[in-house]
């Protein structure tokens, strides 16, 4: 019978976390449970840096990025010795079960708890990268997609008026999810992503050509893991021999209050993770399929994720 429940929020933050923690703590309580907030992720669950949360305890916090309960990243957790003094803080705290928010790292840390310590884990999937199987999307993912947009509709505005290529740079070490979100909804001229090889060369090409006919604005969308913005800039004046600025985003894409979609996916996310331990149902992940609610094993949430990014990077360059 479980009666009291952690939950924690780690690896890099999203926004929503905060809607996902309001949920799971008031659904939580509505259940009858005791809902404990875990601080900086494993790293506050090896050190016991706990506090009981009620339902006042996440007013006004829906609409906030970040993570009230901060997030971290914990080397220790990865030993065995720092996930028993893990495991001896939950047991000590009667802790029966765990709600875990956050990428594949966080997932992993959970698969650890429930396949080897027997710790009964739930994950709520939040990272922008949006990497995890199971769901659509994850949540974060749509507000740093926006964030993104919002700065790349200014940068043309200024690349219209000054005739100037722009090179942004956008996160995604692994993955160009947001890259070509952003890339296509901003009508960017070029996406660079880490899925798929690119020439500079011939991109040059391209904007000598444009060039010759009249085209004298570029945005060239960069993912960080396929190349480094400044050196793509750097190229691109070598063979063209036109001016080039750069904008990295950078953390600004992770900040920022929660999009609508957001809040409403972190919602009902938290509510399911808490549905899932009220029915005895752990080492899973939630998630929104087609619409629909839906639970994998979270050893296949950490699969590495179909390819989403295809069918936008084809489009955009046709649209080009
Ligand atoms: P994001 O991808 O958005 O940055 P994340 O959850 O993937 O989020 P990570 O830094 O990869 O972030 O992981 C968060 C934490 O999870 C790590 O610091 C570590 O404490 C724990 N963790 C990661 N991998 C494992 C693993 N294989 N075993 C145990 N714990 C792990």
């Amino acid at each position: 019978m479980i009666k009291r429940i952690g939950v924690l929020t780690s690896g890099g933050d999203a926004p929503g976390m905060n809607a996902a923690i309001r949920s799971v703590v008031r659904y939580g309580v509505h259940h009858k449970l005791e809902v404990i907030g875990i601080f900086r992720g494993y790293a506050g669950l090896i050190n016991g840096d706990l506090k009981p949360l009620d339902h006042r305890s996440v007013s006004g916090i829906i609409n906030r990025g970040g993570t009230i309960l901060e997030t971290a990243r914990c080397d220790e957790f990865l030993t065995e010795s720092g996930q028993l003094k893990a495991v001896e803080v939950l047991k000590r705290n009667k802790i029966d079960a765990l709600v875990v928010i956050g990428g594949d790292g966080t997932y992993r840390g959970a698969i650890q708890l429930w396949d080897k310590w027997h710790i009964p884990c739930v994950g709520v999937p939040a990272t922008i990268d949006n990497d995890l199987n199971g769901t659509d999307i994850t949540i974060g993912a749509d507000t740093a997609i926006n964030t993104a947009l919002e700065a790349i509709d200014k940068i043309r505005d200024t690349a219209t008026s000054m005739k100037r290529i722009f090179v942004v740079e956008v996160m995604g070490r692994d993955s160009g999810f947001i890259a070509v979100n952003v890339a296509l909804a901003g009508g960017a001229e070029e996406v660079l992503i880490p899925e798929s090889s690119y020439d500079v060369g011939e991109m040059c090409q391209d904007i000598v050509e444009g060039n010759r006919k009249g085209k004298n604005s570029w945005i060239i969308v960069v993912a960080e893991g396929a190349a480094k913005a400044d050196k793509v800039a750097e190229k691109i004046t070598e063979m063209t021999g036109l001016e080039t600025r750069v904008t990295v985003l950078g953390h600004i894409q992770r900040g920022g209050a929660p999009t609508a979609r957001d809040r409403i996916l972190a919602t009902r996310l938290g509510a399911t993770a808490v549905n899932l331990i009220l029915n005895n149902e752990f080492g899973k992940a939630v998630g929104v399929q087609d619409g629909r609610i839906n639970a994998v094993d979270l050893h296949r949430a950490v699969e590495e994720k179909e390819t989403v990014v295809d069918p936008f990077y084809r489009l955009i360059r046709i649209l080009t």
